[in-house]
């Protein structure tokens, strides 16, 4: 059974896919973001199922709920990633943000809640084989008859309608709450930004959902047929459970924990920092020498010499001309290639180019059959490479 949730994080990283929902390895840290997400999201329930039973919640007991949940809940283990804010910053924000929604909505009599963290399974496909899992914050409904799927946001990032119009989770509740009530016709998926105090709405026509449907399902297919699994970096690092077991990020890491001095004898450290001082220093040389060589051509020219004396050595100066073609994309080339291969000579002065090759083959852009000969004369080698680029903010 697949979550919406799951899907996501394959999406964004296979790895941390593969170590949460393969391995299952679970961790006890969460971030600040996800825990007031959480106590929010309580507090609304706590409202609405209030009103089920016919007792409207006054703002002080639902904010008195919101705190004692808080106060409950929270543990050692809760990771505030900016490090400016403290853990009142976001209790003081989901306080807020409770105090905007209850002013925008209550009595809460505009609708019917039909359920509060609803669960629903469901199957995309007539044989069962895709099931999906989700919670509904609130399912709803209007006195014309149309149901709202509800769903609270409490993001510091309000997105666009296009965003949403392409959401996929909501609208796969939809395909669950039709699947599961068949006579349900109108649905609205209703986003509620509460930090923002904005309802985002967007409707699914039927072949939109149909469309959904298919993609998830060939989602799945990639996850279960997948072997390998990728770390893949995004702005989501810095809030992911698995550093330690990261290739991208163990390293920060283990060195995290360092003293100053553990730290700057660390061997990783020594050798990056020897690396790039290499690089500049070799980055200088060169820039130097061409400077260097350019000025040798100029005074050899200017004194009409051919080889200069310097202390322990001499330099060579050799002045010659070439023949040259248009290069790949210069002007001229093409009909260059065109006037050659016209005159049946084009084996005489070309040869393969494996760059393309390899490209054409890991692109898998021809017939298996070809790729299989060709394949025949090809070897996986292991190659390495090492970029040096500057630590990100966040990474200092
Ligand atoms: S740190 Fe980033 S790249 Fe590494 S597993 Fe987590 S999300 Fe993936």
């Amino acid at each position: 059974v697949y979550s919406h949730s799951q899907l996501s994080t394959y999406e964004e990283c296979p790895l941390k896919y593969k170590l949460c929902y393969r391995d299952g390895i679970k961790r006890d840290t969460e971030g600040v973001e996800g825990f007031l997400g959480n106590m929010v999201h309580e507090t609304l329930k706590k409202c609405y199922d209030n009103v089920k039973l016919t007792k409207l919640s006054t703002l002080d007991e639902l904010l008195t709920c919101y705190h004692s949940l808080w106060q409950k809940n929270w543990h050692d283990d809760i990771v505030i990633t900016k490090k400016e804010l403290t853990p009142e910053h976001y209790h003081n924000l989901g306080r807020k943000m409770l105090e905007i929604y209850y002013q925008r909505h209550a009595p809460f009599d505009k609708d019917i809640t039909i359920g509060t963290e609803m669960r629903i399974r469901f199957s995309l496909d007539d044989g069962g084989k895709y099931q999906l899992q989700g919670l509904i914050d609130r399912l709803s409904r209007t006195p014309d008859g149309i149901h709202h799927i509800n769903d609270y946001k409490t993001s510091a990032y309000l997105p666009g309608q296009e965003d949403i119009d392409n959401d996929r989770q909501l609208a796969l509740y939809q395909i669950g709450i039709q699947k599961k009530w068949p006579d349900i016709k109108e649905i609205r998926l209703v986003w509620h930004y509460l930090a923002f105090d904005r309802e985002l709405v967007s409707a699914r026509s039927a072949e939109k959902l149909a469309d959904l449907a298919q993609n998830t399902i060939r989602l799945i297919d990639e996850i279960e047929l997948a072997e390998e699994f990728l770390p893949q970096e995004s702005g989501l690092c810095d809030w992911c459970e698995y550093p330690d077991l990261c290739p991208n990020r163990k390293h920060f890491y283990t060195v995290e924990a360092l003293s100053i001095i553990e730290y700057l004898n660390e061997p990783g450290v020594v050798l990056v920092n020897r690396y790039a001082e290499l690089r500049e220093k070799a980055r200088e040389i060169d820039e130097e020498t061409t400077k260097v060589k350019e000025a040798l051509v100029e005074y050899a020219r200017r004194e009409g010499v051919t080889v200069i004396r310097g202390s322990d050595r001499k330099a060579r100066v050799k002045f010659d001309e070439k023949l040259k073609f248009p290069g790949k994309s210069e002007p001229g080339r093409k009909e260059l290639d065109e006037a050659i291969a016209k005159a049946g000579k084009w084996h005489d002065v070309s040869q393969l180019d494996t760059t393309a090759l390899t490209r054409v083959i890991e692109g898998g852009l021809w017939d298996k059959a070809l790729i299989d000969e060709v394949m025949k004369y090809g070897r996986i080698e292991e190659t390495n490479a090492v970029y040096l680029s500057k630590l990100k903010e966040g990474e200092e």
